[in-house]
This record gives C-alpha cells, sequence and structure tokens, in this order.
C-alpha cells in the first residue's frame, strides 16, 4: 500500500509540474499528455496521506477533499469551459446547436473518454473524476455537460464492460478521438417503463434485422455509433431485451425530428427510426437477452452524473447571482444587507452543499466497489430539487433582469427542468429509494 501511495504522490507531482509548466508558459489548455499524466496516478481520495511526514496511514477523507489530480482535472476543465465554451454558450442555445468547436475541444482534452484506457487513446483516469467533469462543465452550459456525460458515464462504460477485444479495439479509440455514441432505449410507449420497448430484433442467419423507433435520444444526429436496446426474443418478456452496437451508416437506420425543447436546446435530441437494419450477431454487446440488466445498472450509475450535472447547473447559476445582490441598492442598501435574503442565500447555499455531498458520496461509493442504487437515485433526484429550487431563487433575488435573456440565469432555469426528466424521473428515483428501504434488513 505504501509503495502504490508513494507512486500515485510521485505521479501527482509530475502532474503539477506539466500543468503549472503549461501554465507558465502562458498556455492555459488542458493538453492530453498533461492529462494523461496527471490522471493516471487515480484517485487517493477515500483516504489521506499526510505527505508532510511520509505517514501513509489510511484514515477517511472528508468528501469533497480532492486528490492533486482531481483538484487539477477539475481546474483545467473550468478553464477550458471558461475559454472556449463560456463565449458560444448564448448561441449554441439560441440554435440549438452545440458547436462543433466545443465538440472538437472536449474530444481534444480527453474529456470524451475519461476512464477509457490509454491503450485506446483515452485518458485513463477515474470514475469520479468523470463526475467533477460533468459538474465543472455544468457550471458553464449543461448541455455541453449532458453530451459529456452520455458519452462517458454510458457509452464508454457499456463497451468497456461488455465489448468483446474485437468491440472495444473498434470502437473505444473512435469514441476517444472523434466520435460520438447515442443511447437507445426510450420508446413512444416505453418511457419510464422502459422495458415495454417494441423495437424488435429477428434472426435471420448469421444477422439481426432490426425494427422499431426510438425517441429522445440524446446526440442522435452527431452520433456515429448507437447502442440499441431490442427484444430479439419477445416470447421471454423483458428477458429477451438484447443491446445491439449499430453503425450510422447502417441501411435503414435514418434519424427523424429534433425536438425544439425548453432547456438543455445545445444538446441534440432526436427520434432514431430502425427499419429493416441488419447488423451481424457479433454486434451484440455483451450477452443475448440480458439488455434489461444493462440499462438498469448503466442507468444506476448514470444517474450519479446527472446528479454532478445538476450540482454544476446550480453552483454556476448561484455563483453568477449573488455577486449581483451585493451591488444592487435598493432602499439605500445592497440587497444582500437584507436579512431576508442572506437567509434565503444560505439555505440554497446548503441546499447545494448537500447536493454535492450525495453525488460525491454515491461517486466515491462507486469507485469503492460498494452498492450505488439507493445513493445514485438520491442523488439524483436530490440535486435536480436543489437545482429546480436555486434556479428559481436565483431569478427572484435578481427582479426584472433576472427574467431576461440579458443575464444567464434565465438559461439555467430552463436547463435545470430536465434532471426531473431523464434517466429517470424523480417519481421513478423515490420508487427505487422506497424499494430499497424496503428491502434492508430491519
Ligand atoms: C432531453 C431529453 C433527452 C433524453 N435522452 C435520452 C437518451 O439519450 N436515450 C434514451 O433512451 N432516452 C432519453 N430520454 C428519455 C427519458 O429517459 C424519458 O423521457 C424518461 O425516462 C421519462 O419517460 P417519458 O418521457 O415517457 O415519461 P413518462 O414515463 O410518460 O412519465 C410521465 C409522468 O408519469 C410519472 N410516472 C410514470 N410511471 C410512474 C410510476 N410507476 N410511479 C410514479 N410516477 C410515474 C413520471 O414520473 C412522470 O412524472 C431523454 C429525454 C429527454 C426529454
Amino acid at each position: 500500500m505504501a509503495a502504490s501511495l508513494g507512486a500515485a504522490r510521485r505521479l501527482a507531482r509530475k502532474a503539477v509540474h506539466c500543468v503549472s509548466t503549461a501554465a507558465r508558459h502562458g498556455n492555459l489548455h488542458l493538453h492530453r499528455p498533461a492529462a494523461q499524466v496527471l490522471v493516471r496516478s487515480k484517485s487517493v481520495s477515500a483516504a489521506t496521506v499526510d505527505l508532510t511526514s511520509g505517514d501513509t496511514h489510511m484514515r477517511p477523507a472528508p468528501l469533497d477533499m480532492l486528490s492533486d489530480e482531481e483538484k487539477m482535472m477539475r481546474d483545467a476543465v473550468a478553464r477550458l469551459a471558461a475559454e472556449q465554451i463560456e463565449p458560444l454558450v448564448r448561441e449554441m442555445d439560441e440554435k440549438s446547436q452545440l458547436s462543433p468547436s466545443v465538440i472538437q475541444a472536449l474530444f481534444e482534452n480527453g474529456l470524451m473518454a475519461i476512464e477509457t484506457p490509454t491503450k485506446y487513446g483515452g485518458t485513463n483516469s477515474t470514475f469520479f473524476v468523470a463526475n467533477l467533469v460533468i459538474e465543472e462543465l455544468a457550471k458553464v452550459d449543461p448541455a455541453v455537460s449532458v453530451f459529456c456525460d452520455i458519452q462517458n458515464t454510458l457509452i464508454n462504460t457499456l463497451i468497456m464492460k461488455l465489448g468483446t477485444e474485437e468491440q472495444k479495439d473498434k470502437y473505444l479509440p473512435r469514441l476517444a478521438t472523434d466520435m460520438v455514441g447515442s443511447f437507445c432505449l426510450s420508446e413512444p410507449e416505453a418511457g419510464s417503463d422502459a422495458f415495454a420497448l417494441r423495437t424488435q430484433a429477428v434472426k435471420q442467419g448469421d444477422h439481426y434485422v432490426i425494427t422499431g423507433q426510438k425517441i429522445w435520444i440524446s446526440s442522435a444526429d452527431l452520433a456515429g455509433v448507437f447502442l440499441v436496446m431490442a427484444n430479439a426474443k419477445p416470447s421471454d418478456g423483458y428477458k429477451g431485451i438484447t443491446c445491439f452496437i449499430v453503425d450510422s451508416d447502417a441501411e435503414g437506420l435514418s434519424i427523424g425530428k429534433k425536438e425544439d425543447k425548453l432547456g438543455i436546446r445545445a444538446s441534440h435530441t432526436c427520434t432514431v427510426n430502425f427499419d429493416q437494419v441488419k447488423v451481424p450477431e457479433s454486434n451484440i454487446l455483451g450477452q443475448f437477452g440480458q439488455g434489461y440488466k444493462y440499462a438498469i445498472s448503466m442507468l444506476n450509475e448514470g444517474r450519479i452524473g446527472i446528479g454532478a450535472q445538476m450540482v454544476g447547473l446550480a453552483e454556476g447559476c448561484f455563483s453568477r447571482t449573488v455577486p449581483y445582490t451585493m451591488e444592487r441598492k435598493q432602499f439605500g442598501r445592497r440587497i444582500w444587507d437584507f436579512q431576508g435574503m442572506q437567509h434565503q442565500i444560505a439555505h440554497v447555499a446548503t441546499q447545494i452543499e448537500a447536493a454535492r455531498m450525495l453525488v460525491y458520496n454515491a461517486a466515491r461509493r462507486k469507485e469503492a466497489g460498494l452498492p450505488v442504487v439507493k445513493e445514485a437515485s438520491m442523488a439524483k433526484y436530490f440535486a435536480s430539487e436543489v437545482a429546480t429550487l436555486t434556479t428559481s431563487k436565483c431569478i427572484e433575488w435578481m427582479g426584472g433582469v433576472g427574467f431576461t435573456k440579458d443575464y444567464p440565469i434565465e438559461k439555467y432555469f430552463r436547463d435545470c427542468k430536465i434532471g426531473t426528466i431523464y434517466e429517470g424521473t424523480s417519481n421513478i428515483q423515490l420508487n427505487t429509494i422506497a424499494k430499497c428501504i424496503e428491502r434492508e434488513p430491519k
């Protein structure tokens, strides 16, 4: 243990050196080599180490205590978001379009393959770091954040966990460099009741033929690959659901209507039609008939990412509002000086901190291999409620100007609503939490 912590420490120091050298040279961008060095040392965050005394005794650490590499990754992404994303947020929202330069920046900085091993061109970092990245991006643009979140927590993870060597070799390097992936579960008749899906995969020789329609598919019109849940043996009910890898150029696959949404408008959301799409049997991801298990387990973990997105959104909105309350004067005083304002602001700050701790705890538990079903649902449920409260209050604290597009607050207000809907609505999270409580030993 002492040896591995020593190695981690050396790597962390090397990473500090790389990043600070880049900063000294006036280049604040997170360059790939630095990112790779800084994340290879992985997380030492579940315990603290006294670096000054050389004491490597492990003891529990505060949840928000970050390792050197976690801090550096967070700070580097914050800089990238401020420099390369923030100037484009308004335009991307108005056009309902992710800027190609933003997509390129995410790929070039290793943020679309955070946990993917280096041998596949990924950043080789941790699940916790992925959540920090999602949080940082959401502070600036929650739409960019979910684009990055889905690629990392659903697409790459599914292929890394379940893929054959051929599938990993074929898709992971592309997903790390220039290929977007989409996760296709929802259908017109299958939302919260996802396993009611009707898309079918019929075996014909050594192929399957997929027919059906998926809706609400994030990034569909940008995707090079789709992970598609289809029922390959309807007589077995949901136990026929199987996950297929489908390339975007497969004959019969077409992208339909792009939704005109309330929020996260720069995240593209489309219908995907499968009209007798032929895929080889070798494109089954994981085991035949296990798709329902994969979908549940991915979404259980993915919910932590949506919790991180909602925490980042709330933090971004809050931090852009509070300074205004310290400048704006009414009745001859700063509006901040009214206790009625201070108590509300303190209350919201406390809620955000609580949501952040739920998300960090769920992410740390996942990394430690502990059960997270209840914790992930709690984190997502609570964080989306807190984001809703925060954005609504921030508009109120800014008065009329908060209600206009001159400030970014109204966008956070629109963007937050999705947190209570996708990857399981708030009711579904509460159902899951209640089920977990019922099963706990009494
Ligand atoms: C912007 C956006 C992006 C999305 N991205 C993707 C994606 O990339 N891939 C994908 O597969 N899907 C995606 N989705 C789909 C998303 O996961 C579903 O919208 C979500 O699961 C809810 O399903 P639904 O919209 O059909 O709502 P419904 O299931 O019809 O729910 C409507 C209401 O009924 C309530 N309800 C339903 N069942 C119960 C119950 N048992 N108990 C209590 N209340 C219940 C819900 O809580 C909700 O309030 C996306 C959706 C949106 C809006």
